[in-house]
């Protein structure tokens, strides 16, 4: 069972060639069984870190996110790590998603 690194949510398997790419139904979030090391750790906030380490076993690596210049909603601060959700809903474009590298808060972008 997997967890998503984000939110915490269970994410849905997918085996693609040799590794697995894992999805977060809940917040979009993707990554893939196998990769290289976990290069993102020391971004993470205490708060995201209990999450991970409750799950952290279930989890192998997941890829960094880009950061882009955005105004946190809940502090502020003007740079966040940024990720596109590929919805299966076709009715529905792609979602951008947002989390504040400062204090970690998770919002999406309406279009
Ligand atoms: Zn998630
Ligand atoms: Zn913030």
């Amino acid at each position: 069972m997997r967890f998503c690194p984000i939110c915490g949510s269970r994410v849905r398997s997918e085996r693609s060639g040799s590794s697995i790419i894992f999805t977060c139904p809940k917040c979009g979030y993707t990554y893939k069984a196998g990769e290289s090391e976990v290069k993102e750790e020391s971004l993470i906030s205490l708060k995201e870190k209990e999450v991970i380490s409750v799950v952290e076993s279930s989890i192998d690596t997941y890829k960094p996110l880009p950061t882009t210049t955005i105004e946190c909603p809940r502090c502020g601060y003007m740079k966040a790590y940024c990720w596109i959700s590929q919805t299966e809903d076709i009715d529905r474009d792609a979602t951008k998603f947002f989390r504040c590298v400062r204090c970690g808060y998770v919002w999406r972008e309406y279009t």
